[in-house]
């Protein structure tokens, strides 16, 4: 796992210096907490894992701007519902990334990122529009019980790429 997950941030090291986006070593730490968990984490839990991983303690309020900043590369997704930070499972992919869904078990807190397809983005986006609402944000979570802890094992284990 340790040599994927130093493979995976080479290649999100050779993506942002192509596109002009700046991992600084404190945003490069971030993600290598995230990349390490198991289980998407708090904000005060990542800078509680940051502090035992780096020997370095770093205030919550950097913690959250660096957040923000990997959330907007699209390196991290947030869980509006649980209020928790991810890495996508798509971060060393080449391919378009689609509208995330988020299947949230609720029992081990295992998170499996899907992608929708566009055809029911677009119809989810007009059922929507014709109420007058506004959506700010695409992004759909759902909660329930993974295959794992249903007991049923469908020999594919985690979805990531990675
Ligand atoms: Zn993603
Ligand atoms: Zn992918
Ligand atoms: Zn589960």
């Amino acid at each position: 796992m340790v040599s994927s997950v130093q493979s995976i941030i080479a290649k999100v090291q050779a993506e942002c210096e192509r596109t002009g986006v700046k991992l600084t070593p404190k945003r490069q730490n971030i993600l290598l907490v995230l990349l390490r968990s198991e289980a998407p984490l708090s904000a005060y839990e990542i800078v509680e894992h940051y502090r035992e991983m780096h020997h370095e303690s770093l205030p919550a309020m950097s913690v959250y701007r660096i957040l923000n900043f990997l959330v907007d590369n699209k390196l991290v997704h947030k869980l509006e519902t649980t209020n928790q930070f991810l890495p996508c499972a798509h971060i060393a992919c080449d391919h378009e990334h689609e509208v995330p869904q988020f299947l949230i078990c609720d029992k081990c807190h295992f998170v499996e990122e899907v992608g929708l397809r566009k055809t029911l983005v677009k119809e989810l986006q007009e059922s929507v529009k014709k109420t007058g609402f506004e959506m700010s944000n695409q992004q759909l979570e759902l909660h329930g019980t993974c295959t794992k802890c249903r007991g049923l094992d469908l020999g594919k284990g985690k979805n990531h790429h990675f």
